[in-house]
């Protein structure tokens, strides 16, 4: 008897294992990457219908998984934009990507006074390479945004 209720209540705990909070799970930039390639199934909002998504866009787009991910980007994608991705850190969601669409710059365009991240990892166009690895000025980058965050 005392078993029985014992394991009740750990089903219970199962259940309230925070499975709303995506953006958390997504802080290490592998689990952000791996949402980019790893397919992802998406539930149509009414009708009994589901599909596995990818990210959509060929690797000469600007906006590759690696580019994304660098920026801060998971992949989250919904039936009706499917290659939607939301910043771990402020939670912008960004669809409709097009070939010269640079997540760096639209990141840091969109969200530069509310993100530390865009701040900090994207708004150093001329410091940071194609792939998006930092080349110098990380330090100054870095003080600047402690100083717009506090
Ligand atoms: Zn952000």
């Amino acid at each position: 008897m005392s078993s029985h209720v014992t394991r009740r209540v750990s089903s219970q705990l199962e259940r309230k294992r925070p499975t709303h909070h995506p953006q958390m799970q997504m802080e290490p930039f592998n689990a952000r990457l791996q949402s980019f390639t790893k397919a992802r199934r998406v539930k149509h909002a009414t009708v009994k219908r589901t599909v596995s998504l990818k990210w959509p866009h060929p690797a000469h787009f600007a906006a590759t998984p690696d580019t994304l991910t660098e920026a801060g980007f998971f992949f989250n994608p919904s039936w009706d934009s499917r290659d939607n991705v939301e910043c771990f850190f402020c939670g912008k969601c960004l669809d409709g990507w097009e070939e010269q669409d640079d997540p760096f710059a639209i990141h840091w365009d969109k969200c530069r006074d509310n993100c530390a991240w865009a701040v900090l990892r994207c708004g150093l166009g001329e410091d940071v390479d194609r792939k998006g690895k930092c080349v110098s000025s990380f330090r100054v980058a870095l003080a600047h945004s402690l100083i717009i965050v506090s």
